[in-house]
């Protein structure tokens, strides 16, 4: 048997024979030539046929996948005509007197390399999308046609999937991806997630083509592929995914049902998410609201500062999407491992305890507001609420609250309609904010606790680091300490306490989360059914709060 030991983009049991998926890049000849105007012609007939195939490829993504993910053909239809890529071509060409293939190829290599040599995430990950998107030219150039999937239900294994290989899957034909390569940000990754097919990620070289045919187990929760598996290896698997289907099932029964515990307490379920395509999944598993819509995503993702107007037509789509049901949009959280070119922020030795969240939001209250400004106008279409993340004290929240004064009378003046009513809650992730909830009690709506940094600040654990791992304990004493005095403090002033950290979804966890009081969850789409099953069927032995009304 074989382990092989990489990241998992999206988590899930596949047991069964893997296809190795090798390059489906055409195959270049190199030739002299007379004519450089002829082959530039040549490139651009190539070009629009290209561009027209991507055209067709959104359009069909845009119903299954969504708008966001539908993007990335958009995002490699731009690419064809960028300047920079097109010169390179264009100077091939003609100083070197090559034919039209063979200097797409090469201009290709060369972004490709530059971009995978950026330390930015992002950036990086597009490499895979200039090679795609060259590869597609070049087969409209020489006539070839891309390589056929097998038929069956495989494992896709391969050193990279590109986003447009990915989608032209047959995903009932496909049981996992694993590849070699790739990156959580990867356009890949992000496809895989919203078609729920469990993936690895980052292998490295060991999976190789000699893989092809032989049978496996890819666990996309741990981040493993097994590789002729020891029949101990497939019973655990086979165990793990009956389980996992067999409680799918019985969570299915609780599709309409409202969440209400065995002694009569109304606990919403909602769902967390990072982007308006992840609103399918969270409709689809019948989340009672948004719990957490972690907006960093969008600053992360377009390459530059999205425009008020950006911002506001997709909280507007999430607003509209849940007719009714509350979203609560928590305020960029970028910084630590959230990186995004937008902001210029320092080399930082240790970026969990620094620049982030309200920290740069309070910093640059150009973009805070720009985004305030997004969120209040979107909330005229749907029940939206706003929180923040990272608070540490008093003065953050007084001034959070005199900036949205500001907001609320330039909407105002404007003549722009917005909730007057919209609910300000803030995120209790510090132990700081912990200890002076009482305090913070007082000001705002709602509580929201972040399980997840709140482990690695009460335990002095950096939740990024694999070394301290063993440390980061979200069911150690001192966290659900933490827990208890911030639902005891949100109850004594009358506001509610959510979760939408990990803990929430925790099996382990749920009894006693409803013990401390927690009168809403916010959990991954597809926890929700679990965790609202769980709910319904434990007595709440929490004090309800008083201005409960869900
Ligand atoms: C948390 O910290 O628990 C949380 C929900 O926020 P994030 O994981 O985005 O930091
Ligand atoms: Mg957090």
């Amino acid at each position: 048997m074989m382990k092989l030991k990489g990241k998992g983009a999206c988590p899930g049991i596949a047991i069964g024979v893997i296809s190795y998926f090798g390059s489906s890049a055409p195959e270049i000849s190199y030739k002299k030539i007379q004519d450089p105007v002829y082959e530039l012609e040549r490139v651009e007939k190539a070009k629009s046929a290209a561009k027209a195939q991507l055209l067709e490829m959104y359009e069909k993504a845009l119903p299954e996948l969504g708008k966001e993910s539908a993007e990335i053909f958009e995002i490699q239809r731009a690419l064809i005509d960028d300047t920079d890529y097109n010169n390179a071509i264009e100077n091939i060409i003609t100083s070197q007197k090559v034919n039209a293939e063979y200097a797409v190829a090469v201009a290709s290599d060369n972004f490709a390399a530059m971009l995978s040599a950026m330390s930015d995430d992002y950036m990086c990950a597009r490499s895979t999308d200039v090679s795609d998107v060259s590869q597609r030219v070049i087969r409209c150039l020489s006539g070839s046609s891309e390589k056929k999937f097998c038929s069956g239900k495989r494992i896709i294994c391969a050193y990279d999937l590109t986003p447009s290989e990915t989608f032209r899957m047959d995903r009932d034909n496909v049981l996992a991806f694993v590849t070699a390569r790739g990156s959580s940000q990867s356009h890949t990754a992000i496809l895989a997630r919203i078609m729920g097919i469990p993936s690895v990620i980052g292998i490295g070289r060991e999976l190789t083509p000699e893989c092809d045919g032989k049978f496996a187990v890819v666990d996309g929760t741990e981040g493993i592929i097994y590789i002729d598996p020891t029949p101990q290896i497939m019973e655990d698997a086979e165990r793990k995914r009956s389980a996992a289907e067999r409680r799918r099932e019985l969570a299915g029964e609780f599709i309409g049902r409202e969440t209400v515990t065995a002694d009569g307490k109304k606990v919403p379920v909602n769902a967390n998410i990072s982007s308006v395509s992840d609103l399918e999944t969270a409709v689809g598993n019948d989340a009672e609201g948004i719990g957490l819509f972690r907006t960093e995503f969008l600053f992360m993702e377009c390459g530059g500062l999205p425009s008020e107007e950006v911002q506001f037509e997709v909280y507007r789509s999430a607003a509209e999407t849940m007719n009714g049901r509350k979203v609560i949009i928590r305020t960029i959280d970028i910084g630590a491992d959230k990186k995004s070119d937008c902001f210029a922020i320092a080399h930082e030795d240790n970026p969990a305890m620094g620049f982030r969240g309200i920290r740069i939001c309070l910093e640059r209250e150009d973009i805070f507001k720009t985004q305030l400004k997004a969120i209040f106008r979107a909330s005229a279409f749907g029940k939206l609420a706003v929180m923040f993340p990272m608070i540490i004290s008093l003065k953050e929240v007084k001034m959070i609250k005199e900036i949205i004064k500001e907001v609320k009378n330039e909407l105002r003046i404007m003549g722009t309609a917005f909730d007057e009513d919209l609910e300000i809650g803030i995120m209790i992730e510090t132990p700081a904010a912990v200890m002076i909830s009482d305090i913070l009690a007082k000001e705002v709506d709602f509580f929201s606790i972040g399980t997840n940094d709140l482990t690695q600040y009460t335990l002095a654990a950096d939740r990024m680091n694999p070394a301290v791992e063993k440390f980061y304990d979200p069911h150690h004493e001192a966290v659900k300490r933490m827990i208890k005095i911030t639902a005891e403090n949100a109850h004594a002033a009358g506001i509610k306490v959510g979760i939408c950290g990990d803990l929430g979804s925790d099996p382990a966890m749920t009894e006693w989360l409803l013990n401390a009081g927690i009168d809403e969850f916010s959990v991954p789409p597809s926890e929700v059914l679990e965790t609202r099953k769980r709910i319904c069927e434990q007595a709440s032995a929490g004090e309800p709060c008083s201005r409960v009304e869900s």
